[in-house]
């Protein structure tokens, strides 16, 4: 899946993108991964953001003609509303945050963030609006706080402390050596999987907008770790229009709405408890998962 080939104006593109902003350095290093397929149309004006509604609408798509991926996908998340995909491995789902992103356009369809198209904006403006925890957190040689700092590198203080909060991260750095100096990544203290995902978390909250996506980590952590990430995506979702992928039903059983994706179609969607109702792949899904917990609890 991950894309060596790296055109040379692109590598340049993804310079003036982090020197513009650093806003957000998950981003970067996705672009990293991707050729550059997308270009903007001639003074493409920069996203105007607002609520934070996202469309997607008749979205269909594929990476080769003779593969659709993507099957005429349409859903709304409202301002402030929490959606959750749900769907088996190779569904389409990272492809549909791909689209979002505006890695690649979709083969027919629009998708609106307030109202705009994104191919009507510039790909900058349109990455510096979305906050994103991606699956693998990138974490530098630096203190935990320059670590979180990287979201918006001239984000004050307070910003920095009160995300610190917000992603449940405070008493992990109370209980560090040096707090928030101390160094972390591959020199210094190693994080969990959970704690990564927490640090992302901030990282992402520091954008601050109205708009968080949240790309779940397949790896299992444990329930403690779980616990608080639940927690801060609960607060998270009350001022905040979420995006969730997730692979944990513990993570979308209070979503406002649930799609379950299979091979690029919608094939259910509803809340949790109109989806177990249903007894279908949801309900499974769900009997599966709640099954394995059983086991690991014993
Ligand atoms: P997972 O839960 O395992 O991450 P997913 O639901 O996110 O899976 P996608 O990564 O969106 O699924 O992949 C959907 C399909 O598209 C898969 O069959 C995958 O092999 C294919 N695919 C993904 N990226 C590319 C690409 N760059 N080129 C060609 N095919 C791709």
């Amino acid at each position: 899946m991950m894309q060596i080939f790296v055109p040379l104006n692109f590598l340049g593109f993804v310079y003036r993108e982090m020197k513009g902003s650093m806003a957000n350095i998950e981003a970067m290093f996705a672009l990293l991964r991707q050729k550059a397929t997308i270009t903007d149309i001639e003074n493409a004006p920069d996203l105007q953001l607002s609520e934070g509604r996202i469309e997607l609408e008749n979205i269909s798509f594929h990476y080769q003609s003779e593969r659709p991926i993507l099957n005429n996908i349409s859903f709304k998340v409202g301002a402030n509303q929490k959606v959750a995909i749900v769907g088996s491995s190779g569904a389409g789902k990272s492809t549909l945050l791909k689209l979002l992103f505006r890695f690649y356009d979709a083969s027919s369809g629009r998708i609106l963030i307030d109202g705009q198209d994104i191919k009507h904006v510039n790909q900058s403006s349109l990455r510096r609006a979305l906050g994103i925890v991606p699956q693998d957190t990138v974490l530098f040689n630096q203190s935990i706080l320059e670590n979180i700092r990287y979201g918006r590198i001239d984000a004050s203080d307070d910003d920095v402390y009160k995300a610190i909060r917000m992603a449940h991260l405070e008493d992990f750095i109370a209980r560090l050596p040096k707090g928030v100096d101390t160094l972390v990544g591959e020199r210094g203290l190693k994080l969990s999987g959970g704690e990564k995902q927490r640090v992302a978390i901030a990282r992402a909250l520091l954008k601050q907008s109205p708009i968080m996506i949240f790309d779940e980590a397949t790896s299992s952590l444990d329930s403690a770790s779980e616990r608080l990430i639940l927690e801060a995506i609960r607060d998270i979702a009350r001022e905040h229009t979420m995006l969730v992928i997730a692979h944990r039903l513990s993570t979308v059983v209070d979503a406002d709405h649930i799609l379950v994706l299979e091979q690029g179609e919608i094939i259910e969607q509803g809340t949790h408890t109109k989806l177990l109702e249903l007894n279908g792949q949801y309900a499974h899904l769900w009997s599966l998962q709640q099954r394995e917990r059983a086991l690991t609890s014993d």
